[in-house]
């Protein structure tokens, strides 16, 4: 599933092959741009704000795109095969001499004037990834709300921007975090710098890791790892679902290095 990283190297490829290419061509379908025509319009620059695409245009239009769980950007070389899906998945295509970018099955493709994306990404909070990232807004957003659970803090994009759930569940592992552990219980700048410091490790993975084992089936602590022991104690990892309805919900978490409540605080009613 795309995360702020996995986006980040996307717009980091499409950048270094799309930049400072004239679009020869466009073709966008989805209903909205069905009559645009964007040939001819440069691409100054592609970047990640969160886990949105921008695509910057000369003129003064982007075009903004989401991958959510199912979308991707390709490139490919002229004459070169397309397989990135079938043909009615195929969402924009913008071709230039030495690139061609094929947008598969993105949920979000919108036009969008570039001194006007804050209609489309100014909801989001600091950017994990920026190298002006404002650690103290992130924090201060999370700790807003301390009765929320620490993974629903860590995964509203309006809190900071950059985590799914694969972030979201090891970083709770690595703290020793039960998900559903309220904010307030949870040291914040802690979680925020963990986060931070993963997701910039994994920017030059093709996948993300967690363990610093970048091997088939070692790359993670819990994170889809259900029903197999845990790494550090043994005991069977648990599989649950987080209460909001998101499309992100599934969590893992092991049972005794993620206690449900924090080891030097006491419950404040009588429990076995
Ligand atoms: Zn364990």
């Amino acid at each position: 599933m795309p995360e702020g990283d996995t986006v980040w190297r996307a717009c980091k490829r499409l950048d270094q092959a799309l930049g400072g290419q004239e679009l020869l061509r466009t073709d966008f379908r989805v209903p909205s741009l069905a009559t645009t025509d964007l040939s001819g319009r440069t691409v100054l620059e592609v970047v990640a704000r969160g886990k949105h695409l921008l695509m910057r245009l000369s003129g003064g239009v982007t075009i903004h795109s989401h991958l959510r769980l199912e979308g991707s950007w390709h490139l490919y070389r002229p004459g070169e095969r397309w397989h990135g899906g079938a043909e009615h998945q195929i969402r924009a295509v913008l071709e230039t001499s030495p690139w061609t970018a094929v947008g598969y099955r993105l949920p979000v493709l919108e036009l969008v004037a570039t001194d006007r994306e804050d209609t489309v990404v100014g909801h989001l909070g600091p950017d994990l990834l920026s190298p002006s990232f404002d650690r103290a807004t992130a924090i201060a957003n999370i700790e807003a709300d301390p009765e929320r659970t620490i993974s629903e803090a860590l995964l509203d994009q309006r809190n900071l921007a950059g985590i799914g759930n694969f972030y979201r569940v090891e970083v709770c592992f690595l703290l020793g975090l039960h998900p559903w552990r309220p904010v307030k219980t949870v040291d914040v700048p802690a979680a925020v710098d963990l986060s931070r410091r993963l997701m910039k490790a994994n920017l030059r993975n093709a996948t993300q890791v967690s363990t610093g084992v970048n091997r088939p089936g070692q790359r993670t602590w819990v994170f889809e790892r259900g029903g197999k022991p845990c790494r550090r104690c043994g005991t069977t990892i648990l599989t649950g679902q987080l209460g909001e309805p998101t499309r992100e919900r599934v969590t893992h978490w092991c049972p005794v290095c993620q206690p449900e409540v924090a080891p030097d605080s006491r419950p404040d009613t009588a429990s076995n």
